[in-house]
Parts: structure tokens; C-alpha cells; sequence
């Protein structure tokens, strides 16, 4: 439930308010701007539409939301959100999500040798984008193949980043490894197996930098939304949002990109949302057309894998492109951001 103080409220009112909500066990939300103060109530909704906040002093009016999340509804803010993703005050502009760029984040499916993973980041930093992708705790389908490097791997993003100054977007996969995956992410991924993992998104409330969160992908756009929520109630704001496609009865491709989510989420919630065509294919051919498909329908950004040897790729070879297809593919991104009024980050 939203709660939408007068214009004329005064402190007193608000906490009032604040102190009613609390005395019912409930949680509230204070978010003020300029224009107004809404209180958002979180809880179970029902037994709260019998309590009489509108006649309250102070109170405007009251809003049930209709949809099972608050915090990341279009309700709570109506403005999107910006996330920003970097250190401040190094000299570098951050990078922003959910603004009028389009973002793009390049890199290999796994962090793999330090010489194959520095070569193809200064290809990806060549090409102009801002941020490197690449895995060093992977979750992948058979325990018999390659896991990641670890802490190893770790160390290797941080080479990258020192190197070429690009930020780093790499997974975290487990509650005991987020302090760990934090000392080099500046974004923090969570993968479309762990969206339902609770306690890890609970964890996610805790971290300081942004989050990444892939949707499960047998998950609606709902649940998608509820696990968002599961972060922002836990108090981190900055979560992007990507859909990395769906399973559905096709088999000639991985997954299959759900290019409705896009313009649905931007509808229903106000974080950003990228679209990763590498995941939702796995094909390479795929890639390009769905990439700009992805930022035709509204996309924030793309994430794409890249290998300089796709054929002897530890992981997910099938799906990357060669490093000397990212300028052309920049070129029409651009082109068609440009088209919806966008830049190319
Ligand atoms: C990844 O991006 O590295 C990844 C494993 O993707 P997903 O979780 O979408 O399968
Ligand atoms: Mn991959």
C-alpha cells in the first residue's frame, strides 16, 4: 500500500504515521522528493485495506497497489531509477543504467587464463565499452565441467580492471562468497538459477554496489519482479534488471529471448532492464539480430559474451562472438538507439 502525504504534511504527521505503521508490525517506507512524501507499507496487503490511514492528518490519499511488489513498482516511483555503477570521485564519470544510454557489457562466459582473459578485456575496451563481464564462480548444468577459477579468477578481474579501467560484472553464487565477489565487482550478478535463492537475494539487501539480477528462466516476469522486491526491501536500491530468455518448447535455440518483458517491465517497475542475447540464444549467428532487437524494444543494455577462441572456450564457445565483431555491433546499436531518441553508453 502507498501512502501519499498532503502537500502541506508536516514532520510530526510523517512520523506519526511512521510510528502507527511500526506499532502494527508493519514495515513503511519514507520516499521524499520535491513534489511529495509517499509512505509505502510493505506486508501482507490484505488485513492492511481495513485500516483507516485517509482519514489521518497529513494523509492525502491512499493507494492499494495491485501488484504482489511495491518498491519495484511504477506505483512507488514513477520516474525510472538510476542506477549508478563505479567508484565516485576517481576521475571517471560513473556509468548509468536506466538514463538515456544504452550500456553494453562485453566479456568472456568465464574468467579463464590471465593472458586470454587481459587480452580479450583490451579488445573490449578497444571497441569503447565501459564494462567487462566474465565469470569466476560459474554455475553450470554438469559438475563435471569447468567451475570457474574462483578466487583466482577474482584476482585476475581485478588485473583487468587496473589495467584497462573497466568495470567489472562477475556472479556471486553463494551467501558465504558475497564479501569475497564484492572486494572486485563493481556489479554484483546474480544468475538465473539463484533468482529464487532467498537468502542469497537477502544478502544482496547488504552490499553496497548494484546488482545484476538475471530472471529465472522458468520464472514470469512477476516472480522476476518479486525477486527484485526480495533485494530492495533489504535494503539495496540499485538492482538492474536482465532477461536473459526463457524456456519454452523450442529446442533449436538455448532459451528463448522474452522480448515482451522488456516494454512490460518498463511498464510495471522503474529499475532498469538489459536484455543478454548471448544466454537467450546460445547461438552466435542469433546474437547481433537479437542484441538490437533487445534495444529496439527498450532495452537500458545488453550483455554479450565474447572469446577470442570460441572453439576452445572453457564455457559457453557456442554462444561468443569473436572480439572483432563488437565494433560493428556497437555501430548498430548505436544506430538504433539512436532512432528511439538514446546514445550508446
Ligand atoms: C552468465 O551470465 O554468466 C550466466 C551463467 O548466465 P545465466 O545465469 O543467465 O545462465
Ligand atoms: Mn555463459
Amino acid at each position: 500500500m502507498i501512502i501519499v502525504m498532503a502537500p502541506w504534511a508536516t514532520a510530526e504527521h510523517k512520523q506519526n504515521i511512521l510510528d502507527q505503521v511500526g506499532k502494527m508490525g508493519l514495515e513503511a517506507h519514507l520516499l521524499e522528493d520535491d513534489r511529495r512524501t509517499i509512505v509505502a507499507v510493505l506486508g501482507e496487503e490484505r488485513p492492511m485495506v481495513e485500516l483507516p490511514f485517509e482519514s489521518w492528518p497529513g494523509v492525502e490519499r491512499v493507494l492499494p497497489v495491485l501488484q504482489p511488489f511495491l518498491l519495484a513498482s511504477r506505483e512507488y516511483r514513477g520516474e525510472n531509477s538510476l542506477i549508478k555503477v563505479g567508484p565516485v570521485g576517481e576521475g571517471k564519470d560513473q556509468v548509468v543504467f536506466g538514463g538515456p544510454e544504452v550500456q553494453v557489457i562485453a566479456g568472456p562466459c568465464a574468467v579463464e587464463f590471465e593472458e586470454i582473459t587481459l587480452k580479450t578485456a583490451h579488445l573490449v575496451k578497444q571497441a569503447g565499452c565501459k564494462l567487462f563481464r566474465g565469470g569466476a564462480f560459474k554455475p553450470r548444468t554438469s559438475p563435471y565441467s569447468f567451475q570457474g577459477l574462483g578466487a583466482e579468477g577474482l584476482a585476475i578481474l581485478r588485473r583487468v580492471r587496473e589495467e584497462t579501467g573497466l568495470l567489472i560484472v562477475t556472479e556471486v553464487m553463494d551467501v558465504h562468497e558475497v564479501d569475497l565477489v564484492a572486494t572486485t565487482a563493481d556489479v554484483l550478478q546474480i544468475g538465473t538459477r539463484n533468482m529464487t535463492n532467498f537468502n542469497l537475494l537477502k544478502a544482496m539487501g547488504g552490499v553496497k554496489k548494484p546488482v545484476l539480477l538475471k530472471r529465472g528462466m522458468s520464472s514470469t516476469i512477476k516472480e522476476f519482479l518479486m525477486a527484485a522486491e526480495y533485494i530492495l526491501s533489504n535494503g539495496n536500491p540499485n538492482v538492474i534488471l536482465c532477461e536473459r530468455g526463457i524456456r519454452t518448447f523450442e529446442t533449436y535455440t538455448r532459451f528463448n529471448l522474452d522480448i515482451n518483458a522488456v516494454p512490460a517491465i518498463k511498464h510495471l517497475s522503474h529499475l532498469p532492464i538489459i536484455v543478454d542475447p548471448s544466454h537467450a540464444t546460445g547461438l552466435w549467428r542469433l546474437v547481433e539480430a537479437v542484441t538490437l532487437a533487445g534495444v529496439a524494444a527498450g532495452a537500458d543494455g545488453v550483455m554479450v559474451e565474447i572469446h577470442p577462441d570460441p572453439q576452445n572456450a572453457l564455457s559457453d564457445g557456442s554462444q561468443a562472438l569473436k572480439p572483432e565483431k563488437l565494433p560493428p555491433l556497437l555501430e548498430r546499436i548505436k544506430g538504433i538507439a539512436g532512432v528511439l531518441g538514446r546514445t550508446l553508453g
